[in-house]
């Protein structure tokens, strides 16, 4: 099975799933032609993003990552009227694209662009009210730190989502390593010992290619 056939598998099941969303699309369309990475996540996985924030009637997310905005809509659709994203990005460029992008949406009320390095930001934090989900998409080798600051900031029964944490299955390739690969790898051990944490890895697969979400569970 070769990348191609996952992409029309996603356009397949997309095509009964996701009805068409200006704001969604135009959103992308903007991040192509200001050249944005196409790194973000992709629509059956924002859906689910989206479909996990209003299962646990999330009111306020957290986003580490934040690039052209994509996933904060996909979140920021799932909120109630009075619900807040607070998302972080280290690259200016990239948080006035996802500024216009929620501009355009019509959802830039209910976020708030952190821009900065998260791993200095995060601990910044020290909201009045904690929040429920928290979705963690940006370098890979700060994993453990925006986990350990997202727990810190939630909510008991909040759910901690990390992306690409299988990365083509390399991550459990004992005859590989970088950063990345690393950094996912601290997490899963970190986790492995923390009480207050339930977790499990969901492999994906689609037109990004092979990878996977890590779902965690704030006992
Ligand atoms: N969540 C986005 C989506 O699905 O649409 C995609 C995020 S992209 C994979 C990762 C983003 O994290 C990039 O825009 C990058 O600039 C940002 N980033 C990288 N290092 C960072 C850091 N230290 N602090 C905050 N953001 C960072």
């Amino acid at each position: 099975t070769t990348i191609e056939d996952w992409a029309r598998s996603d356009v397949y099941h997309n095509s009964f799933l996701l009805p068409k969303d200006d704001a969604l699309e135009a959103a992308l369309k903007n991040n192509k032609e200001q050249g944005l990475p196409d790194i973000g996540v992709s629509a059956a996985q924002g859906k689910l993003l989206n479909l996990l924030a209003k299962s646990i009637n999330a009111k306020r997310v957290l986003e580490v990552g934040t690039l052209g905005g994509y996933s904060t809509i996909w979140f920021a659709k799932a909120l109630p009227a009075d619900g807040k994203i607070v998302t972080f990005e280290i690259d200016e460029g990239h948080a006035k694209i996802a500024s216009q992008n929620l501009e355009a949406a019509g959802l830039a009320e209910k976020v708030s662009i952190v821009v900065g390095a998260a791993a200095q930001e995060l601990p910044k934090l020290h909201p009045e009210e904690p929040f429920d989900l928290a979705f963690i998409d940006a370098d890979k080798p700060s994993n453990l730190v925006y986990f350990q600051e997202s727990k810190r900031l939630l909510r008991k029964g909040g759910v901690i989502i990390v992306d690409n944490v299988v990365r083509n299955g390399r991550v459990s390739d004992p005859n590989l390593t970088n950063e990345d690969i690393e950094g996912v790898r601290a997490l899963l051990k970190a986790i492995q010992s923390d009480e207050e944490i339930e977790a499990t890895t969901i492999g994906t697969v689609g037109e990004k290619g092979y990878d996977g979400f890590l779902y965690a569970l704030r006992k």
